[in-house]
């Protein structure tokens, strides 16, 4: 048995038998060895690229960057004295790099990437390689405290992304375009700390086009963390930034400026920061007030958002104030008595009715008026002849004049709104059959993206999808903001507003979805409906109805009493249906949200 003592009796007894020579030439001789075994050793990695190379990746494969990146830039160093060029020596490079990003060497590591990237090799190089290559190079900006470049190179990304930018459903996972979201989400937690420390980042660049285009990429940024969980923070140090630099560039008052108090607005108001969210609204109203005259019903938008800030501050007089102004706003406009005469007809034509997880169509719910959205002069983005490029007519009356059906009405949104922004509009998708619904969900089902049978707005023929430069509508676009302040005049609505339950899975916010439910319900919606609740509204509908036409006026800070009055969510109902109460899901609807899983968009 091998004990400590007898280990040392062993040792003693070899140096015994070598007792003819003294132990200081052992020492010396030993010591002469190590020093040329080093000295070769040293001047093998100085002078032989291979060997410093092995010891580069023996380091970075040990996790020692620190030991590994001076290995890694001498060998790089020998191997273009060699007559190496640049082709070479390139895919090496990107090993370097990676050393140096991890000991905290980025401008060097940053540089390294660049010129890798500008190789032929990189060219050539597979194109998700060469996507790994670039998000590397900007996460290494981003920590080397240069913003500007590394916001350039995500939103080029997000405009790669198409579709899978805005959480677009027919994507599939493993395609190109959601790889490029992928880099992009991926890149939250580092933008989030690196714009922790101040409330805006200021951009390096002086040049005013420069600045803008920083801008820009930071609000396509913000608008893409901000429709994700838990990128409300990165969202608004990006929107607040991007809002500061078009507010000093183009001024206050510009279009683009006031664009991104829609978006940066409400996430304000989650984070608590109301007095910022006060300022974003009336610079919002301020700015439009020249073209559009401080009485046009498109503003009341803003007066609306105002409002609901001054609530949330307790200061009810301001607020009550404001929502008396919108509702002179209305009566001017569209007269007194504007909801009493349509309530009869909305109900009989059924286009206000609810569906959600919680109002259910049934399987053989299906319009008899569905006309092609071409005949109308709507752009489609598909064949104009198939189902999906049909939408519901619903004509205020049956013999249908041209101008009171949804079809016409969304045409005249589309051309004000196109030539408002510039933007090319179309019809993305429009009716969808309970059939070809529950196609789409068995087919898609499994990763979430396609809604349940049943629970679809395009079941009913009156929602439609819109897409802006050929792909889904996004909040940062020129377009979305003008259907903000204008698709209620023409009977529509945003059915998912940001942070709505509607759908199973987490949030089904989708900018690009907009559902008709007539003129008079869309202005009474705007008027005196709660904010970015379409569902509960058009459930509780009759109440509203109730309360615009008999005059009543709720007193701002009041709880809104058509929300929390139950029983009148049965009355909402159209024949022939039974309405679940918001909140209270039925078992159909409970099971089918467990089996969608977490859902991140559909369609
Ligand atoms: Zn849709």
């Amino acid at each position: 048995m091998f004990t400590p003592s007898n280990g040392v009796l062993g040792f003693r007894g070899v140096a015994k038998a070598m007792a003819l020579r003294s132990p200081i030439f052992f020492a010396g001789a030993f010591l002469a060895l190590a020093i040329a075994y080093l000295t070769y050793f040293n001047i093998t990695l100085r002078t032989d690229p291979v060997a410093a190379e092995n010891r580069f990746e023996l380091l970075l494969a040990a996790d020692a960057p620190r030991r590994a990146a001076p290995h890694g830039e001498r060998a790089l160093a020998m191997r273009v004295r060699n007559g190496e060029d640049t082709e070479d020596v390139a895919a090496f490079k990107t090993r370097v790099a990676i050393a140096q990003i991890k000991r905290n060497n980025y401008d060097r590591g940053v540089d390294l990437l660049e010129q890798a990237l500008l190789s032929t090799w990189a060219r050539n190089l597979d194109i998700r390689e060469r996507v790994r290559l670039q998000d590397q190079r900007a996460r290494a900006e981003i920590l080397a405290g240069d913003l500007e470049s590394a916001v350039a190179v995500y939103a080029s990304f997000i405009e790669l992304a198409g579709d899978a930018a805005s959480r677009g459903g027919e994507d599939d996972a493993d395609s190109l375009n959601a790889y490029y979201a992928e880099q992009v989400a991926g890149a939250r937690a580092l933008f989030t700390e690196a714009l922790n420390h101040t409330s805006t980042y200021k951009p390096v660049s002086r040049d005013p086009t420069t600045k803008l285009a920083t801008a820009n990429h930071m609000a396509a940024l913000g608008s893409f963390y901000a429709m994700r969980d838990e990128g409300a923070y990165a969202a608004a140090g990006m929107l607040s930034t991007a809002y500061q630099i078009r507010k000093s560039v183009l001024g206050g008052d510009h279009k683009d400026t006031v664009r991104l108090a829609l978006i940066l607005g409400p996430i304000y108001v989650e984070m608590g920061r109301l007095d910022d969210a006060e300022e974003l609204y009336l610079d919002a109203f301020h700015a439009q007030e020249p073209v559009k005259r401080s009485n046009s019903p498109d503003l009341s938008l803003y007066l609306k958002l105002l409002a609901g800030v001054y609530e949330k501050q307790g200061r009810m007089t301001e607020a009550q104030a404001l929502y008396e102004h919108m509702r002179r706003i209305f009566q001017d406009a569209f007269g007194g008595q504007r909801y009493a005469v349509n309530r009869e007809r909305d109900r009989r034509s059924d286009v206000n009715r609810p569906v959600s997880q919680y109002f259910l169509l049934d399987s053989g719910y299906a319009p008899t008026d569905l006309v092609s959205a071409a005949a109308y002069s709507i752009p489609t983005g598909k064949a104009p002849s198939i189902d999906e490029m049909k939408l519901r007519l619903a004509a205020d009356n049956g013999n249908d004049p041209r101008e009171a059906n949804l079809p016409a009405r969304l045409a005249q949104l589309v051309s004000l709104c196109r030539s408002e922004s510039g933007d090319s509009i179309s019809l993305r998708s429009g009716y969808r059959s309970y059939e070809t619904q529950r196609i789409l969900h068995q087919r898609n089902g499994r990763r979430g993206t396609v809604t349940p049978p049943g629970m679809s707005e395009h079941q009913t023929g009156l929602g439609a999808d819109i897409n802006v430069n050929n792909r889904f509508m996004r909040p940062t676009d020129r377009s979305y903001q003008c259907f903000e302040e204008n698709a209620f005049r023409f009977g529509f609505i945003l059915s998912y507003p940001p942070g709505n339950d509607y759908l199973p899975g987490e949030d089904s916010h989708e900018p690009w979805h907009w559902r008709y439910v007539g003129v008079q319900t869309a202005h009474l919606y705007r008027e005196a409906g709660p904010y970015h609740k379409p569902q509960e509204f058009l459930a509780a509908l009759p109440c509203y109805q109730e309360r615009a036409a008999s005059g009543y006026f709720p007193a701002a800070g009041e709880p809104d009493i058509c929300l929390t009055q139950t029983p009148l969510l049965a009355v909402a109902a159209s024949a022939g249906d039974t309405p679940q109460p918001i909140g209270e899901k039925d078992n159909s609807a409970r099971i089918l949200n467990d089996a969608a899983g977490n859902g991140r968009s559909r369609q």
